[in-house]
This record gives C-alpha cells, sequence and structure tokens, in this order.
C-alpha cells in the first residue's frame, strides 16, 4: 500500500517526542531515533508491535499521556491470561465516535434510524462504539446488550428497530428464532451490522434471506479504538479502512516482509492520530488483503481489506498440512444439505492426527451418512486428508452471542 502524503504527515507528528511521552515506546524503539522516519520506506524499518508486548505493559504503561488526560479505559478480551489494557483520551473517544458514525453512513444508515444494539457494554469496546457512532449520527440507539433473545425480539417488535447491530452468530441465532416463531411480518429490520467475527457466505445468505436485510461488515480492534475503523460499502466489495486514522499494511505472517496490494497476508496497523496510546505496526494476526483498484463508490482514500479468512494462531497443522477453518467452511457451504455450522476437534490418536468435524443437516429428511461421507470426500479432495464427519441434527451445535468456538485442538 502507498502511503498518502497527508498519512506521512500525520505519522511523523505521531512519532514526534513518541519515545519521550511514552516509556513502552522509549523501551520499544530503543536505539532508533523516531525523527530519522521521513519516508514509507524508513517507517518499514521499525520493529513490529505484538500483543504480548502490551500485555507486559499492564495495566497502564500504554499510556503516551499524563494521567489527567486519560478519561478512559478498555480492555481487549483476552481468552487467557492477562488482558491488555488500552487508554483514551477525549480525542480518542470522540475520533472513535466520528469514524463509527462514518460506517453507519456507508452502510445508509440515517437519523430515522432506530439502531438496536446487542454486542456487549463495558471492558469490552463492542457496545459503546455501536452507541457512541449511533448517537453521533443523530439515529436512536436502542441500547440492549446482549442475551434475553425473548426482549430482543420483543423490542425488535415494539420499538420497530431498523438496523440490527449483533456478531455474525448472535445475528444468525436471532434469525433463525424470527424464522421458528414466524414472525417476520412484524419487524422492521432493513440493515444488519455486525462485527468482531468473520462470518461465511453461507451464514450470510441464511440470515439475509430470514431476515430480508443488507448485510454490513464491520472491521476494528480494541487495541486500535475498537470496531468502527472500517466497513464495507453498499458495494460489498472488502472493507474500507478510514485512512486518515489507521495505516494499513500487509505482509507475509512468517517473514514480516511487507506484500504488495492484492496478495493475501496478516494485516499490521499503526494509528494516526491516537493519543492515549498509540500504536505503531501492530500486528493484528487477522489473515486478508488489500483489494487492488478503484471501488465504485469511489471513496478510493480508504483503501479496502477484504474479507477477513482467519487468523494466523487459528491456523491448524494436521498431518503437516497447514489448514484454516474458513477453508471447511467454504468446503461445507457448496453442500445444501448442510447447516452453515461446524465444529472442529483435534486428537492424537495412536500416533496419528485425527479430526472429527461436526456438521449439521438441515433437516430430518437427509441421509446422514451419506452426507457425512460426501463431506469427507470433498475435505480430502480440497485439503489432502480425509476427516471423521460426524453429523447431527439442525441446531444441536452451539450458537453463541460472542465468537463461536469452531476449532477444539486436544493433542497434547
Ligand atoms: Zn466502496
Amino acid at each position: 500500500m502507498q502511503m498518502q502524503p497527508a498519512q506521512l504527515e500525520a505519522l511523523k507528528k505521531q512519532l514526534k517526542g513518541l519515545k519521550e511521552r511514552s516509556p513502552f515506546y522509549a523501551k520499544k524503539f530503543e536505539g532508533i531515533d523516531l525523527d530519522d522516519i521521513q519516508s514509507q520506506a524508513d517507517f518499514e524499518k521499525l520493529p513490529f508491535s505484538e500483543k504480548a508486548d502490551l500485555r507486559d505493559a499492564y495495566p497502564l504503561g500504554l499510556a503516551a499521556v499524563p494521567e489527567e488526560k486519560i478519561v478512559r479505559i478498555h480492555s481487549s478480551s483476552g481468552t487467557t491470561g492477562t488482558p491488555v489494557i488500552i487508554p483514551y483520551t477525549k480525542k480518542d473517544v470522540e475520533d472513535w465516535a466520528i469514524q463509527f458514525a462514518r460506517c453507519y453512513e456507508y452502510a445508509g444508515v440515517t437519523p430515522q434510524d432506530r439502531v438496536q444494539i446487542t454486542p456487549g457494554y463495558g471492558l469490552w469496546t463492542a457496545g459503546i462504539g455501536f452507541q457512541a457512532g449511533c448517537e453521533r449520527l443523530g439515529a436512536m440507539a436502542v441500547p440492549m446488550g446482549p442475551g434475553n433473545t425473548d426482549k430482543q425480539l420483543q423490542f425488535m417488535i415494539d420499538m420497530q428497530t431498523t438496523v440490527f447491530t449483533a456478531t455474525a452468530s448472535y445475528a444468525l441465532l436471532i434469525a433463525e428464532e424470527v424464522e421458528r416463531r414466524g414472525i417476520k411480518d412484524q419487524i422492521k429490520l432493513r440493515k444488519l451490522i455486525t462485527g468482531s467475527e468473520r462470518a461465511g457466505e453461507k451464514i450470510r445468505k441464511r440470515i439475509c434471506d430470514a431476515l430480508d436485510v443488507e448485510y454490513y461488515d464491520i472491521y476494528g480492534l480494541t487495541e486500535v479504538y475498537g470496531p468502527g475503523i472500517g466497513i464495507n460499502c453498499e458495494h460489498g466489495n472488502g472493507m474500507h479502512v478510514w485512512s486518515d486514522y489507521v495505516y494499513v499494511e500487509i505482509i507475509d505472517p512468517e517473514t514480516g516482509e511487507v506484500l504488495p496490494d492484492g496478495e493475501p497476508g496478516e494485516i499490521v496497523l499503526t494509528t494516526l492520530q491516537k493519543e492515549g496510546a498509540p500504536l505503531i505496526r501492530f500486528r493484528t494476526h487477522d489473515l486478508s488483503r488489500i483489494i487492488p483498484g478503484s471501488c465504485p463508490c469511489g471513496h478510493d482514500e480508504h483503501p479496502r481489506i477484504d474479507v477477513i479468512v482467519g487468523r494466523s494462531d487459528d491456523m491448524m497443522k494436521i498431518h503437516g498440512v497447514n489448514v484454516f477453518p474458513s477453508q471447511i467452511e467454504e468446503i461445507i457451504s457448496h453442500f445444501e444439505d448442510a447447516s452453515s455450522e461446524f465444529q472442529i476437534r483435534l486428537s492424537h490418536l495412536d500416533g496419528r492426527d485425527t479430526m472429527r468435524l461436526y456438521i449439521e443437516a438441515v433437516s430430518g429428511t437427509v441421509d446422514f451418512q451419506d452426507l457425512g461421507r460426501r463431506v469427507g470426500i470433498a475435505v480430502k479432495s480440497k485439503i489432502g486428508f480425509t476427516p471423521l464427519v460426524k453429523v447431527v441434527e439442525l441446531g444441536v451445535l452451539p450458537r453463541s452471542e460472542k465468537k463461536t468456538k469452531r476449532v477444539f485442538d486436544e493433542r497434547e
């Protein structure tokens, strides 16, 4: 990605005096004079930041401003160990709301809309991000928070909400529930905005068919503001990332080399305006690519990243082959008699890696054994080994309100 001149200027400003403001960066960039960074090539020589570095700064070691300038903290949902704490200044909080409001605008949300917000509030960045952006835009926020599906559906009907925001898993759960209860004609939803986990084509189609909504995918992560740093436009071709706030690089996850536009790799983000906790070359471990060329919407100043195909740390090594859950999802999506849900369990038996793949049949009339056999053959031909496929009834695999865990590695 060619760094825009305005981005280089913002970056230089971000780097100016950073080592004096931040003990974290004083240590990270020891021996480097940040005033020497005068071009994109200079910038690309700077070391990456990893989540582990951020964790080591717990609790407030990332702060690059005096304490009195910090107005809020958020914390990333670390599954294990020490969380990462991100401090925000007043400007950071406002900048985040500006970006989030822009996401809603790109999705065609207007002040006439009523936005039902189901992501969680609190330390997590999701709920409050969706809310702040909604209020900044001037739409009506219906701040439900997660859970309580009965109440969600009741409010969806009584408040006549037009925009639903959720994780893809929860949107699926709601879509299936709307179908099951036969209340489609009582709801007024027109748009769905999901964040925090990727959803394959099949899940999207299932949700859109059941709810009759336009589907928007928001991008972001707690370490870099939170959700709201990018969204797909009406043309749906990748997510525009706000270039005035964030600089995007795609790198080879093995070598760290910056890759040309179009090539798949790991997303690395640099904040251009952040005060509380600036991030320089932060490795997200999200796998995607920059979509080359122009978007029909004309907003080429905001580069597009493709659908996130997985996380570099989700990669499974089975019989020496690298496998991503998204590949399994892709394969299953071609089977009309299988649902979009799946679960992978890896075990080590008698000196061999074994993958058990659980999938759902869409109805009781499906021949479970035959479906399992056909999926097994497809995995073998596309990826190179045969999994043990177990077909279960629709609804048996767990749907969650947050991210659905699909891979369980039970090997030593
Ligand atoms: Zn566009």
